[in-house]
């Protein structure tokens, strides 16, 4: 999944330059640095020539004084030949020298800003770098919010897992087999009361002879007629309560008018 992301892949690409950029920028550094090492070698080559040519012109010029003070003249002068053709190659050595602090001067100046340009592109790898993770950070959490939309629940039918998207208009009940197969049990019916077409399901309990429409009408033609049983039921048991309260009142008005005639009977007994 994130490796079709576009931006992903821009990213990669940047760090891929980035990284190829300070590859080379590296490589001449390092060959900066190998010129600069190679002139200082020089340089205390030269340095060593130097100190040894100075060592002999001292002691060609001791080994001068030390003839002409023996007075042999032709070998003084020949140990003084010796001593100038060694300050000639001297000097030339200087010059050469000179020529090369020149060099090293230059090769220092190629090597420091080798070095400044290798640091720039080491900080735009690192930026690269930043780039791309923070990209592939942000598609993996993206995953896995996209992961937690799927869920699962068992087919109505069967109960194998069906896998959905939360996200879906439509979540099925169904899986793609029990789906198929519970088509084939639809059927068209035509309503027993109104001759409209409607859909029954052979695998209902109850397939039903009239449409949803005329099933509500007859649903609220019973309701209204339950109600009215109930009303009539209710105004006969109150009609019946109050026929029994006035039988018992009749009933007690007959027992007192005889307690009466009783007690009558017996105070004219008495009497
Ligand atoms: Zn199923
Ligand atoms: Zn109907």
């Amino acid at each position: 999944m994130s490796g079709k992301d576009p931006e992903l892949s821009r990213l990669g690409e940047a760090l891929s330059s980035a990284r190829s950029a300070y590859a080379a920028a590296k490589k001449n550094t390092d060959e900066t640095k190998a010129r600069l090492n190679e002139t200082g070698s020089r340089i205390q080559t030269f340095n060593a020539k130097i100190a040894d040519l100075k060592k002999g012109i001292d002691s060609e010029y001791n080994a001068m004084r030390s003839e002409r003070a023996g007075g042999d003249r032709d070998a003084a002068d020949e140990h003084r030949s010796l001593a100038q053709s060694m300050q000639e190659t001297l000097t030339q050595i200087y010059e050469s020298k000179k020529a090369c602090f020149a060099e090293l001067d230059e090769a220092r100046a190629a090597f420091n800003k080798a070095l400044d340009a290798q640091k720039v592109l080491r900080d735009k790898v690192q930026e690269a770098w930043d780039g791309f993770n923070a990209r592939l950070e942000y598609l993996k959490t993206e995953n896995a919010k996209e992961q937690a939309k799927w869920k699962e629940k068992p087919c109505r039918i069967c109960g194998v897992p069906i896998r959905y998207n939360v996200e879906w208009k439509h979540i099925p009940n169904l899986c793609k087999a029990c789906f198929e197969k519970d088509k084939e049990n639809w059927e068209d019916r035509t309503c027993a009361k109104c001759g409209k077409t409607f859909r029954i399901n052979k695998g209902w309990e109850h397939i039903p002879t009239i449409c949803s429409d005329c099933r509500k009408v007859v649903k609220a033609e019973k309701a209204a007629r339950e109600a009215e049983k109930a009303a009539r039921v209710q105004a006969e048991q109150e009609a019946e309560q109050a026929s029994s309260m006035q039988a018992e009142a009749e009933r007690q008005a007959a027992a007192s008018a005889l307690v009466d005639v009783a007690n009558e009977e017996i105070q004219a007994a008495e009497g």
